[in-house]
């Protein structure tokens, strides 16, 4: 374990403070993150949690744990309104293509890895779906009824928020309570099956034009969209675990959901440490699929919408995102991505710098200060913005090092390069790939080589820098060492 990990504070917002990070089990981490609802393309503000998260995994391996990273795909029971009304998103989509509804769940599952690739997010341990759990999803039920937390009405089975709120907190997590809730909700009398409006659906009849249905106790139907989580981050992480995150708007009802399900069968808390990533905006207002103000990746990549002057990579996109903290409401425009760009080109040229910084007998500056101020970044809840800033002093640091008003020993200077290269590329996920836009996945191939022969070179391990070297050669992909880092060309 690096030593760093005993000081890690994370902001759980189910105490609304920050709190030093204890693993339930030493060494090891159980983290669950909400997956995406697979009925459309990502937009750019589901990319943000996902890389959100991507650096709490990044991070937490860094500093040495062995971490279990479970992210769901949902496939089935998330409707078009959290009240428990409306079509199935995933169903409503195949209806209006004509087409199954595991043919719209292949299709934007794939779009979705490929996306998350091309921001360079590192990919879950498990990624089970809400489909592969209809199983696990029913014994909670019959678990939770039999509790007496939940009754069944007309092949539907709902919870009881009521009397689930007599012996526990329901509204712990969002800080709501029950009456506000009631004076809040609508009447819905006469259009639902439901005792009380905040009652939410664990199983729901289906109805006969419902396409994805599976038998149950209580007739053909299909599961709540808040019980997959309850039953996969079970199975997969145990009743009570570290971490569980998801967006900002997944508070509630989601999570709250959760917890009461998970309370109502287990009578623990099934989380110790609640994260939410907050919102990417566009024009001030939640990106959304639904409103339709968004922007998509591709869109990103290609220049091809009318808020953006040209294109943007995905590297740049992902330091834009990590230049404000995960906790920040982030509002995305072409000026934002802009000055984010000039400040990644200014963050390479000055890692360029670094292995050709002259070494001295001397060092004028403590590198361990630096260093330290990465870790404390870091540890303070996972502040991107305050690492990369820190980043900013060491390039000027870089850059007066190598014009001679400032020194460096050798040993120093390795010890910033390691440093360096494990935060950038390691920690923040960047590749700082000379990348045109048209090769991306070769891109990042090579930059991870390159990567790899300069750590290399960084420990005098000469024979395996140039065997990299020499095996790409034999491929026709020449590297070239020059002045603003190494790049690479193509045999034509
Ligand atoms: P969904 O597919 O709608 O369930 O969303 C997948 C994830 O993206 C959830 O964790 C949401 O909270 C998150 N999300 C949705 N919209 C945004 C947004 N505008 N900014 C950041 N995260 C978002
Ligand atoms: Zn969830």
């Amino acid at each position: 374990m690096n030593k760093a990990a005993a000081s890690l504070r994370i902001f759980n917002s189910l105490s609304g403070s920050k709190e030093p990070f204890v693993p339930i089990e030493e060494k090891h981490v159980g983290m669950y993150v909400c997956g995406p609802t697979v009925y459309s393309n990502v937009h750019l503000g589901n990319c943000r949690t996902f890389i959100s998260f991507d650096l709490v995994y990044r991070y937490l391996k860094y500093l040495g744990y062995t971490v279990r990273y479970v992210r769901n795909i949902t496939d089935a029971g998330h409707l078009e309104n959290d009240a428990d009304e409306g079509e199935d998103r995933i169903s409503k989509k195949a209806r209006l293509e004509r087409i199954e509804p595991m043919e719209v769940v292949q299709r934007y599952t794939v779009d979705f890895h490929k996306t998350l690739a091309a921001f360079n997010t590192l990919p879950p341990n498990i990624e089970p779906t809400a489909t592969g759990h209809i199983i696990e999803q029913i014994e909670i039920i019959k678990g939770i009824l039999k509790a007496g937390f939940a009754y069944e009405v007309n092949g539907s089975v709902y919870f009881d928020v009521k009397t689930y709120n007599e012996t526990h907190h329901y509204g712990i997590l969002s800080g709501r309570n029950i009456e506000d809730m009631i004076h809040n909700t609508r009447d819905l009398s006469g259009q639902s099956d439901k005792r009380s409006p905040q009652d939410f659906a664990l199983w729901k009849k289906a109805e006969p034009q419902h396409i994805m249905r599976w038998p149950s106790p209580w007739g053909d139907g299909f599961p709540g969209w808040h019980l997959e989580c309850t039953a996969m981050s079970t199975k997969y992480l145990g009743e009570q675990f570290d971490i569980h995150g998801g967006g900002m708007d997944l508070k509630f009802p989601h999570h709250e959901c959760e917890i009461a399900q998970a309370k109502a069968i287990n009578k623990k808390n099934p989380v110790n440490t609640w994260m939410h990533a907050n919102m990417l905006t566009l024009n001030g207002k939640k990106m959304a699929k639904s409103t339709g103000n968004n922007i998509l990746p591709q869109e990103l990549f290609e220049g091809s919408n009318s808020i953006l002057s040209k294109a943007f990579n995905a590297d740049v996109a992902r330091f834009f995102m990590l230049q404000a903290h995960y906790r920040s409401v982030l509002d995305l425009s072409n000026d934002a991505l802009e000055a984010a760009e000039k400040g990644y080109n200014r963050l390479k040229q000055g890692i360029a710098l670094l292995p050709e910084l002259p070494a001295s007998t001397s060092s004028s500056f403590d590198v361990n200060e630096y260093i330290a101020a990465y870790h404390n970044a870091m540890n303070d809840d996972f502040n991107s913005p305050i690492l990369i800033a820190q980043l900013f002093e060491t390039v000027k640091m870089i850059q007066r090092t190598q014009k001679g008003d400032e020194t460096l020993t050798q040993g120093d200077i390795q010890k910033l390069r390691q440093t360096i290269n494990l935060f950038v590329f390691d920690v923040l996920g960047l590749t700082l790939a000379s990348s045109t836009g048209e090769n991306t996945y070769l891109d990042k191939a090579l930059s991870v080589l390159i990567h790899m022969r300069e750590q290399a070179r960084a420990n005098k391990d000469f024979a395996t820098s140039d065997q990299i070297r020499d095996a790409l050669l034999a491929k026709g992909i020449q590297l070239k060492d020059g002045k603003d880092g190494t790049s690479y060309t193509l045999e034509s």
